[in-house]
């Protein structure tokens, strides 16, 4: 059995296509089932569906032999314990700083308001800024709106959720996608159904590319 861990939402939805050109197409819906493990019309391949944040972890310790997962996952996770074979180029947005519009240049130690600690400590200490990272869980929109920080770091897309609530995307830090992970053991232990799929996807991507 090949387990794939993937995370529902944006993700979920943007690889199902790819899964379903490799004849993988899960038998339940997680969107209206409470299974956290589908089976999929390939017998010997199931999906767990996990956070996306979890979704390395699993990997990782071989919970499950692949996983999709977002480059902005991958980063604050730390990958070198697992193998990248693929960029999917699905779910694509980039992660950058954001401030409220026309704030002051800020001098000396910022405060900045993220779920992606590691990330933004790497960045500011890599421009030699000084910051103090507060970790939140969610709507960091939020923060520079009520005093808690000056500053964002988040993952940016159309950009709509940042202009609501009063604020700009500044810097780049990275542009994100989806990458698929293997396990290390599971790359040797299972190559042939694999390699199949890595074969599959990448040649599903190059058509992709070609029609664009
Ligand atoms: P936006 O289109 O910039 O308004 O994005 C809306 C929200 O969705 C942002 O606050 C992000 O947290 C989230 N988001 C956008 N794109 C992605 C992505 N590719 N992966 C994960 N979260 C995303």
């Amino acid at each position: 059995m090949l387990t794939i861990a993937v995370s529902k939402g944006r993700i979920y939805d943007d690889a199902l296509p790819l899964l379903a050109e490799a004849g993988i197409v899960p038998i339940d819906d997680p969107k209206t089932s409470r299974k956290l493990i589908l089976r999929t019309t390939k017998d010997d391949v199931q999906l767990v569906i996990i956070r996306a944040t979890d979704v390395p972890t699993f990997v990782e310790y071989g919970a499950a032999d692949m996983g999709i997962a977002g480059k902005d996952v991958l980063l604050e996770h730390g990958a070198e314990s697992l193998y990248e074979p693929l960029d999917l180029g699905i779910a694509k947005c980039r992660l950058m700083t954001a401030t409220p519009v026309n704030a002051p240049e800020i001098t000396g130690r910022i405060r900045v308001a993220t779920k992606y600690v590691k990330t933004a400590q790497r960045y500011f200490a890599d421009i030699g800024v000084q910051a103090e990272i507060i970790k939140l869980y969610g709507a960091m929109e939020l923060a520079p709106l009520v005093g808690l920080a000056d500053c964002i770091v988040d993952v940016v897309d159309t950009g709509n959720t940042l202009k609501a609530n009063g604020l700009e995307p500044k810097e780049l830090i990275a542009h994100i996608s989806s990458r698929l992970v293997v396990n290390k053991a599971s790359m040797k232990m299972k190559h042939q159904i694999i390699q199949a799929l890595l074969d599959n996807f990448e040649k599903t991507l190059t058509t992709r590319e070609k029609e664009v």
